[in-house]
């Protein structure tokens, strides 16, 4: 293990300390925080969104109905580790299991962080090198985790290098938290081992403005100036960014820093993340609101993973409603419907 991998691997400082309830949230589920997270903290707000997002919190040892160990089912769908195979033409390479900070709410709650570093072996990432390689429909890789921005920049390099070799992968796409939570990681080797002729994606996640930092949007400039296009991913959760003016100013200033809105995901039913789960309703209502607000340019597409393995659908307000063969009821923005006919 590298040694920015190991610092990866830090416990989290939190506040409150000395419970035995927090104790055994943090032996069931791994915790960590970055420095530039923790000084984003208002100690004086009970409600700080980004202390939401990292602290450790007893609720998360509750038994709630219909959560899973594998909420999105990537087990049933990994036929070698590493590997997730569940659309025809694109997979996921997990060839780290541990990130900079651990998110409350993670759909990969108990499987994140667990490990010493979750490292494939040198023949495993090999095998599944090897999957890609034989799969020749496989047009896009996405390096998902963990946080794949924590490899080693050799290890990185080489998974790059190995994926620019296979003809028949058109498409690199990198999901990270690291740009917001750790920018300093955005050197300049780091850039120039994701620069390279294949299409690569970077692929950001984050939930609160606030976290788009100077420091932050610094680094993402510094990916996007060097020719990688970036979206974002954020996961609609109960306290951080469910109303409608906190999710406007984090997609207006995502896209004035040149990164494309891509999901809003509706929260995964992992296990002990209820209290961040909003309603579908409640979505929708957010993304009806947004749709008059804000520009196209700014939309995220609202999906969810719908449990057991099933792939991402959106779940967004419906604008469209038949109602008879010709003639369609249309809703506008603000809500009145209009016909339309083919
Ligand atoms: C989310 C996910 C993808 C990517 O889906 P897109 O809709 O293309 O962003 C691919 N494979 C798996 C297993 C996933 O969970
Ligand atoms: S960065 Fe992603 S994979 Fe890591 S804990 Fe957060 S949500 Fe989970």
């Amino acid at each position: 293990m590298s040694t920015s991998e190991r610092i990866a691997a830090r416990q989290i400082n939190h506040r409150a300390t000395g419970s035995d309830d927090l104790a055994l949230v943090a032996s069931r589920f791994a915790v960590a925080i970055t420095e530039p997270m923790q000084d984003l903290i208002d100690p004086a707000d009970p409600n700080d969104p980004i202390a939401k997002q990292f602290e450790p919190d007893v609720r998360e040892l509750a038994d709630n109905p219909g959560e899973l160990h594998d909420p999105i089912g990537d087990e049933a769908h990994s036929p070698v580790p590493g590997i997730v195979h569940r659309y025809p033409d694109r997979l996921l390479l997990t060839a780290i299991r541990v990130c900079p900070v651990y998110c409350r709410f993670c759909f990969r709650h108990e499987t994140v962080g667990q490990q010493d570093n979750g490292l494939l072996s040198a023949a495993e990432l090999e095998t599944a090198l090897d999957y890609i390689r034989k799969h020749k429909e496989a047009w896009e890789v996405i390096l998902s985790g963990g946080d794949p921005l924590l490899l080693s920049l050799r290890r990185l390099q080489k998974i790059v290098a190995e994926l620019n070799g296979i003809d028949h992968v058109k498409v690199i796409r990198i999901h990270t938290r690291i740009p917001v939570v750790d920018p300093e990681r955005i050197t300049d080797d780091l850039v120039s081992t994701l620069k390279q002729n294949k299409a690569l994606f970077v692929v950001l996640h984050t939930n609160h403005p606030r976290e788009l930092t100077d420091a932050a949007r610094h680094a993402c400039a510094r990916l996007i100036d060097n020719g990688i296009p970036m979206l974002s991913q954020s996961v609609l959760l109960k306290g951080v960014n469910d109303d409608a003016a906190v999710l406007e100013e984090l997609l207006r200033k995502l896209v004035e820093n040149r990164i494309k809105p891509y999901y809003l995901h509706h929260a995964d039913r992992a296990r002990g993340t209820s209290h961040f789960r909003t309603s579908i309703k409640e979505g929708q209502a957010l993304m009806r609101q947004l749709r008059g607000s804000i520009s196209g340019l700014c939309q995220p597409e609202y999906v969810l993973d719908i449990p057991g393995g099933h792939g991402k659908v959106p779940v967004g307000p419906q604008w469209i409603s038949k109602c008879n063969s010709a003639i369609y009821s249309i809703n506008d923005y603000q809500g009145c419907p209009h016909d339309y006919s083919d």
